[in-house]
């Protein structure tokens, strides 16, 4: 099976939506990070990990943030629409979209396992056809844990009733793939869509052979 990460693996890269939003209210470069960091000391918890696992909603994440924004700032933000304004900026990797088709069409079960927030559901099942691409979907935001988390892998794996030697994972973040290894998957490290499409018909290939 093939078990894919969603943003910054089937959409373009997340760091121009973060810049959007940044854009939208009026941080300067380097101050969300600052602030996300500040109310992680603070309270031992990092608000988008909270809101990744569906233990605050996105209204009161964006008041937590404003909450750490404001010192950097000298005034409280206003921050609406958070998601809007992130979704806007990210585009579906049609490349990587076209390899999940392909590796479907050649008999591979495909599933996704995202770190997201329960509000952006529907913003992002808009920008690609999931039920056609995914058999299974695990949504951090949904089950409560998010990677990299072993939790969250074996999760997925007892969904999909399959052995992690069985599956290849593939995401954007390195601090995940060593994660999903660890547990004994297949991890490919989304650097662009040739690479991953490369290291994926590889390892299919090795497998098939042995
Ligand atoms: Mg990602």
């Amino acid at each position: 099976m093939l078990i894919s990460d969603f943003g910054g693996v089937l959409t373009t890269p997340l760091a121009e939506s973060f810049m959007a939003v940044q854009d939208e209210v009026g941080i300067p470069p380097r101050v969300f990070g600052m602030a996300l960091a500040d109310l992680t000391e603070k309270t031992g918890l990092n608000p988008l990990f909270e809101l990744e696992m569906g233990k605050i909603s996105e209204a009161v994440f964006s008041e937590r943030l404003a909450d750490g924004l404001e010192p950097h700032l000298g005034h409280r933000p206003v921050i609406e629409k958070f998601g809007e304004v992130f979704f806007e900026a990210l585009h579906p990797n049609q490349g990587m979209i076209d390899l999940i088709r392909e590796v479907r069409r050649d008999g591979l079960r495909t599933a996704m396992l995202t770190n997201n927030v329960r509000e952006w559901e529907p913003l992002w099942r808009q920008m690609l056809p999931v039920d056609e691409l995914f058999e299974e979907v695990v949504d951090s935001g949904f089950v409560g844990v998010r990677k990299p988390d072993p939790k969250i892998y074996e999760l997925t794996l007892g969904r999909v009733d399959l052995a992690p030697q069985a599956c290849i994972f593939v995401d954007d973040l390195e601090i995940n793939c060593e994660a999903a290894s660890d547990l004994g998957m297949h991890a490919v490290h989304f650097r662009e869509t040739a690479q991953v499409r490369s290291e994926v018909h590889e390892l299919l290939a090795s497998h098939n052979a042995g």
